[in-house]
């Protein structure tokens, strides 16, 4: 039994009362999964990256990992517990005690939702350091003016991170950029609106626009000018959280397949005894497992506070490859079941399709591997 084990239990048990019913339900009503969130939460899971000085359990991205990874891999869309997780690293590492002591009691009780992130523009896209949000200075509070584009659950949020301009370009093209931690409830009375994007996976994807939107320069997560830094600091950590749940679905994929494969008869025999059908299951199984160690390993060497951008890099590219091609292997498996919505193959086959693109997209990942790590010259 691997140390781990502990949470990997007891995120069963959590999702033991949401089968693939619930889940199928709410992606064909688009309802948010709040009494999953609810149970994710009172099973301590929120607390999984906050450091024990803050009130959490400080357990770090290996414990996170597993977590999230056997969360998909019962079959649930973990993507809101992903996003509850995720939301506290540039937090928890850069914002003031005094911010932390104002709400984490609050988030961690459940009684807040910190679940959106706000940073892409439909202008700048990929290229982050192009947004166009602006947060200026006056007095004791910075004017915030600008739309965001994609941002996940923004409209069940009490709490969300936003990346904005602070000042002007200079040749270092990250610097200039702050995040501030935006109340929601009180922004949406007086400046912000959010209106929903529809999508192939029940994500609640919002545009969020920002119009001459007042917040108190208390809301600066760190220093102003280096949050781009503080995202970029939190990109390993989402990565391998990202690879863990593509691992997690990946799982799921095989297990589905090889399960049906074998009871599945045409021909007067189970479809799992042609190797036509059994080898690609093989295949996928081989290139989870392999990614799964990678991710794995980058988990590691994140929680020793090692150097770990080309193995969170590389997880996010392996598992998130692995998942897709178990996916589309799960699919056939199924023949035409698999195009049937009570089979739960085809929503989960949309839901991994999204993390070959987002957070943060393959061809980008693959664009640091080339760069920073084989040396080859930039492309952008
Ligand atoms: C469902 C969903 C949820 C999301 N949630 C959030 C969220 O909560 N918060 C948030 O801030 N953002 C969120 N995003 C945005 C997401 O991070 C971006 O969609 C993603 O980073 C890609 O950016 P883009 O869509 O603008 O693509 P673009 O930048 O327009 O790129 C389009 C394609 O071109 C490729 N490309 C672009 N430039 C290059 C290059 N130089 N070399 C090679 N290929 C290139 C990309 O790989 C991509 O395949 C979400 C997106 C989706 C779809």
């Amino acid at each position: 039994m691997d140390d781990l084990e502990q949470f990997r239990e007891t995120a069963r048990a959590v999702c033991k009362p949401f089968p693939g019913s619930y889940w199928r339900e709410l992606d064909q009503t688009g309802a948010f999964p709040a009494e999953f969130l609810k149970a994710f939460t009172e099973a301590g899971f929120v607390s999984t990256l906050v450091p024990e000085k803050y009130g959490g359990s400080g357990l770090g991205t290996r414990a996170g990992a597993a977590i999230l990874e056997e969360i998909h891999a019962t079959g649930a869309d973990g993507a809101i517990a992903h996003a509850a997780m995720n939301a506290m690293t540039a937090f928890v590492r850069h914002g003031s005690p005094a911010l932390a002591k104002k709400w984490m009691p609050r988030i961690l009780a459940g009684e807040k939702r910190f679940i959106s992130f706000g940073v892409t523009e439909a202008a700048a896209g990929t290229d982050t350091v192009r947004i166009a949000t602006r947060a200026v200075r006056d007095g004791d509070c910075y004017r915030i003016s600008g739309r965001k584009t994609w941002i996940s659950h923004a409209d069940h949020t009490d709490l969300m991170l936003l990346l904005a301009r602070t000042a002007p370009q200079t040749d270092r093209r990250t610097d200039g950029f702050s995040i501030f931690l935006i109340d929601v409830n009180d922004a949406l009375k007086r400046g912000m609106s959010v209106s929903p994007i529809k999508t192939m996976v029940n994500h609640h994807s919002t545009e969020c626009l920002f119009e001459d939107l007042e917040v108190s320069a208390e809301c600066l997560i760190g220093e102003a000018g280096s949050g781009f830094r503080y995202i970029l600091d939190g990109m390993n950590a989402e990565r391998i959280l990202i690879g863990a749940e593509c691992i997690g679905d990946a799982r799921w994929f095989i297990e589905q397949a090889s399960g049906y494969a074998g009871t599945r008869e045409v021909f007067g025999r189970p479809i799992g005894q042609n190797q036509g059908v059994q080898f690609p299951i093989a295949e996928a199984y081989a290139e989870t497992f392999a990614a799964r160690l990678v991710v794995e390993r980058a988990a590691a060497l994140f929680d020793a506070g090692d150097d770990c951008g080309e193995e969170a890099n590389l997880a996010k590219f392996l598992a998130s490859r692995a998942s897709y091609r178990a996916g589309d292997v799960c699919l056939q498996t199924f023949g035409g079941l698999g195009f049937a919505v009570e089979a739960d193959i085809e929503r989960k086959f949309r839901e991994s399709r999204l993390y070959t693109v987002a957070p943060v997209s393959n061809n980008l990942v693959l664009s640091y591997l080339a760069t920073k790590v084989l040396g080859m010259p930039r492309s952008y």
